[in-house]
């Protein structure tokens, strides 16, 4: 096992295009780092540079003490686990999880050994002789895990190995990889698009955007500290709610306008980000976790914490409510937002045009205690010391 470190590491491929720029990271020993964004941004060609797949046009990689950037695949000692699993189909589990130690003419005893431990720690022991057709996809996939932990090698590299699995086997695959993980304490590479995967399964979350690394920090501390408002928007799910608003005020008595609402900030609040005290009077960036929200109804009522409009929609998700309205106060629109409501499918743009009057859509997490329906008259109570604020223009945090 070993320290696998990226320093300044770039990527342009042969016909000009530009995947990875000045990528910084440091996975300790026995870590499990996840690497995440949307598609395109980078993370699979990171990964397959550290599997020495992909060449290194900027920057050195690290495996353990060894520069590997001349060093080929098979030297680097490291497991890669594709979501196609490559498996042999003609191979019983037991030679295709041995394959690579038969390949490395291992003592037949020593191979029998190493397979059948590693299938017991995945489960599979009962099915060593069948043949992969005869496996169910999750079964597959621990065979390629098997491979991959027969050859005790430094590093884990993962790319999106659960994505060919149905939601259910996913989850289960999931808790499967992270408990696989800790036993073994085999320093982890892991990529995927899902941000739920990534929270749930990294030691730390790296995020991508564009070939750029936006931040690395531990999954609660992305979400409740998100540098900019791409990683705010990113993780999360429904993701944060942004919305314009002015800084109005002073140090002893902040206040936040939205919408024609006046929000009470608590005085914490600018202990906790200094950065809003050169920001009286400016229009900035508000995020909103839906889960900060709740019907006023439900709480203890509190002056300066409440919004109201109108409901538009109500999913009722059993756990809790998610409860659509809108307010009067102009959208988020920067470069990174646009290309979050690209991805989600919605137009941020096409809504700005809509009219005069300049309106944001929100959604807010209600207890399922609520009683709200579609087209109520709705008073929403605003947990006022957990709001965020970003830069308008350049969308990165106020500290
Ligand atoms: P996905 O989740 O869709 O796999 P990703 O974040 O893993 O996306 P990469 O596959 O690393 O992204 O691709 C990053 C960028 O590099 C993309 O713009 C992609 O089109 C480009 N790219 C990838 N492979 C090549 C290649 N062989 N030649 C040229 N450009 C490439």
């Amino acid at each position: 096992m070993a320290e696998v470190a990226l320093t300044s590491v770039g990527k342009v491929y042969p016909d000009g295009t530009r995947a990875v720029t000045d990528l910084n990271l440091s996975i300790a020993d026995g870590e499990f780092l996840v690497l995440v964004g949307p598609s395109g941004c980078g993370k699979t060609t990171a990964l397959r540079m550290v599997a020495g797949l992909e060449e290194i046009s900027e920057g050195e990689v690290t495996i353990g003490e060894r520069v590997v950037n001349r060093v080929p695949a098979r030297d680097r000692d490291v497991a890669m686990v594709f979501q196609s699993y490559a498996l042999y189909p003609h191979l019983s589990v037991r030679d295709n999880i041995g394959f690579g130690l038969s390949l490395r003419r291992l003592p037949k005893s020593e191979i029998r050994e190493k397979v059948e431990k590693a299938a017991g720690i995945l489960g599979l022991n009962d099915h060593l002789d069948r043949k992969p057709r005869n496996l169910s996809g999750g079964q597959r996939q621990r065979v390629a895990m098997g491979r991959a932990i027969v050859r005790e090698p430094q590093a884990f590299l993962m790319d999106e190995p659960l994505s060919n699995l149905d939601a259910k086997l996913r989850v289960q695959m999931r808790a499967e990889i992270a408990r696989i993980q800790r036993d073994l304490g085999v320093t982890t590479i892991y990529v995927t698009h899902d941000q739920t995967e990534a929270m749930t399964l990294g030691d730390r979350v790296a995020v991508m955007k564009k070939g750029e690394l936006q931040q690395v920090a531990p999954p609660q501390e992305l979400y409740d500290r998100p540098a900019n408002l791409f990683v705010a928007g990113f993780i999360g799910s429904p993701a944060m709610n942004l919305i314009q608003g002015t800084l109005a005020g002073d140090a002893e008595a902040p206040r936040l306008e939205i919408g024609g609402h006046t929000l009470t900030l608590p005085a914490g609040v600018l202990a906790e980000r200094p950065g809003l005290r050169s920001r009286f009077g400016d229009r900035v960036a508000v995020g909103i976790r839906p889960e900060d929200m709740e019907d006023a109804e439900l709480v203890e009522a509190e002056d300066g914490a409440r919004l109201t409009s109108t409901v538009e929609l109500v999913e009722a998700m059993g756990s809790d409510v998610l409860v659509h309205f809108a307010l009067e106060a102009p959208q988020v629109v920067t470069e990174d937002t646009k290309e979050l409501a690209r991805d989600a499918g919605t137009d941020v743009l096409g809504a700005l045009d809509g009219g005069d009057t300049p309106r944001t859509d929100l959604v807010a997490r209600f207890s399922p205690r609520t009683r709200v329906k579609v087209g109520d008259p709705v008073e929403i109570h605003v947990d006022t010391g957990r709001l965020h604020f970003f830069d308008i223009e350049t969308g990165a945090s106020i500290w």
